[in-house]
């Protein structure tokens, strides 16, 4: 089976300046693009594996714009960027109903027969033909978060890409078929969750991260020091049970009839220790919420407490990731519940 993988050796100058909307007016289809750069081995880049987080977009156009030249671009490194899911970006969504998410579809994915696992292996084939220096996903949440990167390999070189990125990062071995865990094997790689959309700080932090391996000869060969870098591991996965309705507390549409309401302006909790008994949700009903293990075990008894409807930890954890956006919480979780690694 062939994908609608479209390859590509240089870049559309309309690229520096599309917003993630008109990004079907350039690809068609998801796109690989390979540009020519001074050192090798080369940096591959992913933006756009989600839809609607479009600062991976905007910081490969600062990059590209930086060492743009009459006729091309004069690169410090060769880069295959790949654009990945431009239905859904020119939908403002971070996947079309129906599509397998892009950033589950990688080697080691459950469903490796979905049209997006396809295409990915395409890619996958193409860019491991050769060694390569890095690899970098560019991501956004839709929670107030601090930027910060996630590895699924503990190891120097992948501890230095996080930690030139934020001084805490996450490890995650979780769910299977994401991009990163994908390069474990092959070469050190991050996913750098860059705020918000548009944050601007985590824009900036995410360039300057990508202009310094474009220069770079080669990692750092002494460890890094233990006080650089945070790191932090997912314990638990939070999500709403099928069938129920909820809403947040500061929501327009909060009704008294929702079988769970989430406190107000709970994502200012993100990476901000949840106390014991700090009560961040109400229920009328019994099992609201779904806690699940890293390895997908339900230990909702063991971590949350209802104290006549009011919903709190049994222990203080750090929840991350938690999204104030409906449609997400219902496609993906609440929240993440961290741990020191
Ligand atoms: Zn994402």
């Amino acid at each position: 089976m062939k994908s609608n993988l479209t390859i590509l050796d240089q870049l559309p100058s309309a690229f520096l300046s599309i917003s993630h909307r008109q990004i079907k007016d350039l690809f068609d289809t998801p796109t690989l693009i390979h540009l020519k750069g001074e050192k090798h081995p080369a940096l591959f880049i992913s933006i756009l594996l989600h839809g609607n987080e479009f600062s991976g977009l905007q910081i490969m156009q600062e990059i590209l714009k930086k060492y743009q030249t009459t006729g091309g671009y004069k690169l410090p490194r060769e880069i295959w960027l790949f654009v990945g899911n431009v239905d859904a970006a020119q939908m403002g969504v971070r996947l079309r109903d129906g599509q397998t998410d892009f950033n589950r579809a990688w080697p080691g994915t459950p469903d490796p027969h979905s049209d997006t696992a396809v295409l990915i292996r395409d890619v996958m084939e193409r860019i491991t033909q050769k060694e390569l220096f890095a690899s970098l996903d560019l991501h956004n949440n839709t929670g107030q978060n601090p930027p910060y990167g996630c590895i699924s390999a503990v190891n120097e070189k992948n501890k230095y890409l996080a930690s030139f990125f934020n001084h805490i990062a996450m490890v995650f071995q979780s769910p299977k078929g994401v991009s990163t865990m994908a390069f474990d094997e092959l070469c050190p790689a991050i996913t750098l969750e860059c705020s918000t959309p548009g944050n601007a700080p985590a824009l900036k932090r995410a360039f300057d991260l990508i202009d310094d391996l474009m220069h770079m000869d080669h990692f750092p060969t002494k460890p890094l020091p233990v006080h650089d870098l945070q790191l932090v591991k997912n314990s638990a996965t939070i999500k709403i049970n099928t069938n129920i309705t909820f809403c947040f507390e500061d929501d327009v549409s909060n009704s008294s009839d929702m079988d769970l309401t989430v406190v107000k302006n709970f994502d200012h909790h993100n990476f901000t220790l949840l106390e014991k008994n700090e009560v961040f949700a109400y229920s009328k009903v019994d099992k609201a919420l779904v806690v699940t293990s890293a390895d997908g075990e339900d230990i909702t008894e063991l971590i949350i407490q209802n104290d006549k409807g009011k919903l709190s930890l049994k222990k203080a954890l750090m929840p991350a990731m938690i999204s104030m956006d409906k449609k997400i919480v219902l496609q993906d979780c609440l929240c993440y519940l961290l741990e020191d690694y």
